[in-house]
């Protein structure tokens, strides 16, 4: 079975001292058994967020890396550091990055492999613009931007990478999917996953939904075949919020 998997992507907010007010709050309550707890946060957070959660259950993940692991690309994080650092997971391909920093379908998948070299665990993002939901083309977008991430894989690295369905539309805006939607494109994109490394191999990768979760609606998402966790922003950076999300999972 899938261990159900709650992110919160902090993207750029709280300095250093407010992550570590954060966590000492979230500390053995956000820790649910059989539940997967994990808070990606701006590279200036990491190092004091992994010395507060060793020895809890919390996972820290980034919100980025390069795909390269040295080099003169003024301003960039790669997975060597993170790896060092005690980062565990790192957040890909946001919809974000792809829309202000030019993330390509390609930049997307050589980063999954620099995760992959330094041992980290790529969480996916794909996801349409409105535009594309309402031109029909919904599951498209995803399957090619899913087969792009995927490009290159193991079957075994494959297993292991956690996919994040955000529908661009619902980010931020309080207009979530319903959740009978986001399983319908969810369970398509498992599909692409089984007829590209089979069913054993779809079957093991965690699938979560974004966009617009809430601690009222993450039961929702939950009950849903298919999906196995929620990538989180606005409501993963309020303590108590966060708690009820993990909880809610
Ligand atoms: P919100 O939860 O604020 O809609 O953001 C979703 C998101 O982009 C998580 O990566």
């Amino acid at each position: 079975m899938r261990k159900p998997i709650i992110a919160g992507n902090w993207k750029m907010f709280k300095t250093v001292s407010e992550a570590e007010s954060f966590f000492s709050e979230v500390k053995g309550k956000a820790e649910v058994e059989g539940v997967e707890s994990v808070i990606c946060a701006p590279f200036t957070a990491l190092p004091a967020l992994v010395q507060a959660a060793k020895g809890t259950s919390i996972a820290i993940g980034a919100q980025n890396l390069h795909f390269e692991d040295s080099g003169a690309y003024t301003g960039e994080v790669s997975g060597i550091m993170l790896k060092e650092l005690g980062v565990k997971y790192v957040i890909i391909g946001h919809s974000e990055r792809r829309a202000y920093f030019a993330e390509t379908d390609e930049i997307v998948n050589k980063k999954v492999h620099a995760a992959f070299r330094h041992g980290l665990t790529p969480i996916v993002c794909v996801g349409e613009k409105l535009e594309e939901r309402e031109a029909g083309q919904t599951k498209d977008v995803c399957k090619t931007q899913t087969v792009a991430a995927f490009q290159g894989l193991s079957a075994e690295q494959a297993a292991e990478v956690v996919i994040a369905y955000e529908p661009i539309w619902a980010i931020g805006t309080g207009k979530s999917s319903t959740a009978a939607d986001a399983q319908d494109v969810i369970g398509y994109i498992r599909g692409i996953v089984a007829s590209l490394y089979g069913e054993t191999t779809a079957s093991a990768v965690r699938i979560q939904y974004g966009g617009s979760v809430k601690p009222n609606n993450v039961a929702e998402y939950m009950r849903e075949a298919d999906i196995d966790g929620a990538l989180v922003g606005g409501a993963s950076l309020e303590p108590a919020s966060y708690i009820a999300l993990v909880e809610g999972a």
